[in-house]
């Protein structure tokens, strides 16, 4: 007797690290897909359909969720992202004035290091003045909505504090800051706020 019929076969594609909200925490995940497949004594030997859509799956809790759940960002990506907004926002702030300050470059390069990347330097200035405008605005954006307002107003705090150490905010750095605070998901009130309290510090 011959004994045949089907099975759904299940298929790791990628591997990472995700949020998850079964767990609440970072965990494992594995990205999977299934798959029928026609069997002959129970044994998958011709592969049939996709079964279903792709789904991720925690390691720890089994979990399965939509794919749509990596777009959370994990708890160790969320601590970076002040420190990296900060970057992107600086260098938004710098190159729309005189980034060959002196005062300005180093000013920035302590700013960032104290928000968390001891590793910051020179070099790695130069290589985020010269990222694509657009580009920055995109990741900025995406990494504002994970943010409180406070995180986001003090960051463009910072920007507009590096701005001034050159003196007066010109017409192109204004902008900018006006640019990176809606970047940041800033309302105009809350921008025009944060600038003028920068500017009363520096005295310009
Ligand atoms: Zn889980």
């Amino acid at each position: 007797m011959i004994i045949f019929g089907w099975r759904v076969v299940f298929f790791t594609l990628t591997r990472g690290t995700f949020h998850c909200p079964g767990c609440g925490g970072d965990r494992e995940y594995r990205r999977r897909q299934g798959r029928n497949f026609f069997t002959l004594f129970f044994v998958p030997v011709i592969p049939l359909m996709k079964a279903g859509g792709e789904f991720v799956e925690c390691d720890a809790c089994h979990g399965r969720w939509n794919p749509a759940v990596l777009d959370v960002p994990t708890t160790a990506q969320l601590a970076q992202m002040p420190a990296m907004l900060l970057r992107l926002a600086i260098a938004q702030v710098l190159r729309s004035g005189d980034y060959t300050n002196a005062a300005a470059r180093s000013r920035a390069v302590v700013v960032v290091r104290q928000a968390g990347e001891p590793g910051y330097d020179e070099s790695a200035l130069n290589a985020d003045l010269g990222r694509p405008f657009d580009e920055v605005r995109v990741e900025m954006a995406r990494a504002a909505s994970a943010l409180a307002p406070e995180a986001r107003e003090s960051i463009l705090r910072a920007a507009a504090e590096i701005a001034l150490v050159d003196g007066p905010l010109t017409v192109s750095e204004e902008e900018t800051l006006s640019a990176v605070g809606a970047d940041l998901e800033l309302t105009r009130v809350q921008v025009t706020g944060v600038v003028s309290m920068a500017r009363q510090e520096s005295g310009h």
